[in-house]
Formats: C-alpha cells, sequence, structure tokens
C-alpha cells in the first residue's frame, strides 16, 4: 500500500487529523547527507549538543546568537517541551528563562518540583525571527535532535507546551482545544498536552484547565 493510499485508508477510519510527519519519522531520524551536518545519534546529550553548537540544518541558523539546546536534570522522570527559543532564550542560550518561563517555573513548582529536577527542550533549538512559529520544514530539521534528546532522557511523562510542540510530536494537525488535557502516547511514555505558558500570560482564564492537566500530571508521576 502506498503512503498516499494509507493516509485515505485511515482517514476512512476517522483519523482524518492524522499528519504526514507521523510518516516521516523515519525519513527524518536519517543521518543528513552532509558530512558536515551535526550527529543526531550522539551517546551523550552533550555530545548532541556540542555537536549542534554551529548546526546550519536550516535557515534559523542565520539569526541566532546561539544554539539553545536543552537544560536540565539529563535522567528527569518529567520532560516538558516548548516551541522554539525567544529574545531572552537566544541571548542566555537556555530555554524558558523570559516571562513564559517564569511561569513554567511556578508550573514546576505547582508539582512539587524544582526546575533542576525536570528537564527542558524545544521543537526547534534556534530562534525564529520575530518569535514567529518555527516553519514545518525547520521543525522537520530540528526533529531528529528532539527525538534523540527524548531517547537519552528516557522521561516517564512528557508535557507538550502548546500547539506546535504538541502537532510536531504527536503528529496532528488537530487544534489543541480536542486533545489538550488528554494523555496520549509516544513510544511507550506518556504524553499530556496542555496550553503554552505564553498562552496562559494572554489568557490568564486557562490558568484553571492548565492546573487541573498538571494534577494528572503529578498523580501519573506518583504512579510511575
Ligand atoms: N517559548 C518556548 O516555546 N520556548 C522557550 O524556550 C521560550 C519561550
Amino acid at each position: 500500500m502506498s503512503r498516499r493510499d494509507l493516509l485515505a485508508y485511515l482517514r476512512d477510519f476517522g483519523w482524518g487529523d492524522v499528519d504526514r510527519t507521523v510518516f516521516d519519522r523515519p525519513q527524518q531520524a536519517a543521518p543528513a547527507a552532509d558530512p558536515s551536518a551535526p550527529d543526531a545519534t550522539a551517546a551523550t546529550l552533550e555530545a548532541l549538543a556540542a555537536g549542534m553548537r554551529d548546526c546550519r540544518l536550516c535557515r534559523l541558523c542565520a539569526g541566532r546568537k546561539q544554539v539553545v539546546f536543552g537544560v536540565g536534570d539529563p535522567h528527569a522522570r518529567l520532560m516538558f517541551i516548548g516551541e522554539g527559543p525567544g529574545a531572552d532564550e537566544d541571548r542566555r542560550g537556555e530555554p524558558f528563562v523570559g516571562r513564559a518561563g517564569q511561569l513554567l517555573n511556578e508550573m514546576i513548582r505547582a508539582l512539587g518540583l524544582r526546575r533542576e529536577q525536570v528537564y527542558i527542550a524545544n521543537v526547534v533549538k534556534c530562534r525564529p525571527p520575530g518569535n514567529r512559529d518555527p516553519e514545518p520544514d525547520e521543525a522537520a530539521a530540528c526533529a531528529p535532535f528532539l527525538r534523540r534528546q527524548i531517547e537519552l532522557v528516557d522521561p516517564a511523562v512528557i508535557v507538550v507546551l502548546g500547539r506546535i510542540a504538541a502537532a510536531r510530536l504527536l503528529g496532528t494537525t488537530a487544534p489543541l482545544s480536542s486533545y489538550r488535557g488528554r494523555w496520549r502516547q509516544w513510544e511507550g511514555r506518556d504524553v499530556m498536552p496542555t496550553f503554552h505558558p505564553a498562552y496562559l500570560l494572554r489568557s490568564p482564564a486557562n490558568k484553571a484547565q492548565s492546573w487541573a492537566d498538571l494534577k494528572q500530571v503529578r498523580a501519573r508521576l506518583a504512579e510511575r
């Protein structure tokens, strides 16, 4: 069955939101043909980060100050995945250090954890200009590195923050509101899609729903 037929077949089953990225994973994970490209199969987080320092796999390299790889406990049981670095993160070289980061820190504290006890990464490791959404090809270029980060940290639970991260990891184009707060799976790991803290800063009325999602995360971590 061709890939196209398979997508049509799945759509007949009502899986209308199955996204092509789900089927593209093996291609994305394959090492790039360019011999100077960073190695997405590195054995440690340090090696993966070091290999990416001069990454030129997508156009975002042109505007970045530095690659914002990830931060936290390299063996964390809980991992947060955001969208991409903003201006503060680009300057500091660490994800979620601006206003959205302050709120993320509060969310982590509400779980009874410290920032150093979780792992925090983004879909793209370089700042999109003007804080625009990452383009699909930029996210695809970074996908093997995010995948390897998850494999190396090996968290039991992943919280995907916002539409872009949820869409990337779960391979769906459905609106976040249709599956936020409901457990999903990614390669044997529990995934909780929830609101991005930057969105919560703009729409604080949704903090109650976000807290409901976090309580589910806290309960799942206690079980596992
Ligand atoms: N928003 C994100 O998605 N990631 C960051 O690192 C900062 C803000």
